[in-house]
């Protein structure tokens, strides 16, 4: 969710000042609201899905506007999913109103773009829900998600990635490639096994690190001795 914060912003859509919210929905548009444990109790009485959500993983780079530069996340952070090719928010209609308003999440109701002291708290706070308030209690697949954290870390893949860029370093891209490949089959296996739905992978699992990969200025190809990493210019 792209909130401006800073005394008398203003609306992010209109840029007007004013005291109350005009339902522009801009402030919906730049990405989904991360969920805090207020939020539980909506996934409990099932107005938000497992579906709708996705996990950023601890060590995730993100794109910082205030320093300009890639930042990892000091901890998880389960997000709402935005619509295909955009980052509006997945609940946020072609009216630009709020599908789920009377049951948003904490963050979003929160946010007041005319006067962001309340949002400012809320991001000062340390209560953001986890994967495990969700789904620690289910035998077998939070194993499974511990397990795909354990071998899938992002610090353990920072690691290996520069040392791919310091030198190519023909044994850390091996063991990044080997990475991206357990994640790739832990997820087809378990989607054609019927075990786990395709929409909820991404939560589960974070998101795919064939994917994210990205995010370290590489890419992942097909070559002649399988997978390789090359470097996005
Ligand atoms: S709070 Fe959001 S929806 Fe309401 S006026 Fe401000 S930017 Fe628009
Ligand atoms: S949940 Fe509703 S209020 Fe919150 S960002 Fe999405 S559309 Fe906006």
């Amino acid at each position: 969710m792209e909130f401006l914060t800073g005394e008398n912003s203003g609306c992010s859509g209109c840029g007007e000042m004013q005291s109350s919210c005009n339902f522009c929905g801009a402030c919906c548009t730049g990405g989904g609201p991360v969920l805090r444990t207020q939020d539980e109790r909506l996934i409990k009485m099932g107005k938000i899905q497992i579906s709708d959500l996705y996990t950023m993983r601890k060590g995730e780079r993100v794109f910082n506007k205030e320093t300009l530069a890639m930042e990892s996340i000091p901890s998880d952070q389960i997000k709402i999913k935005v619509q295909e090719e955009t980052i509006r928010c997945t609940f946020l209609n072609e009216a630009n109103r709020c599908r789920i308003y009377a049951n948003r999440p904490f963050e979003c109701r929160s946010y007041k773009c005319w006067d962001t002291k309340e949002i400012e708290e809320v991001y000062a706070s340390d209560d953001p829900l986890t994967r495990e308030d969700i789904v620690g209690g289910i035998e077998g697949l939070w194993d499974l998600v511990k397990d795909h954290q354990g071998r899938c870390d992002y610090e353990t893949l920072s690691g290996l990635m520069e040392r791919v860029e310091a030198d190519q370093d023909k044994e850390a891209m091996a063991s990044v490639c080997e990475m991206i490949a357990y994640d790739r089959s832990l997820r087809e296996t378990l989607v054609a096994s019927g075990r786990v739905k395709p929409e909820i992978l991404d939560f589960l699992f974070g998101r795919a690190l064939s994917t994210t990969i990205v995010m370290f200025n590489y890419r992942l190809e097909k070559g002649e001795n399988g997978y390789q990493l090359v470097r996005v210019e």
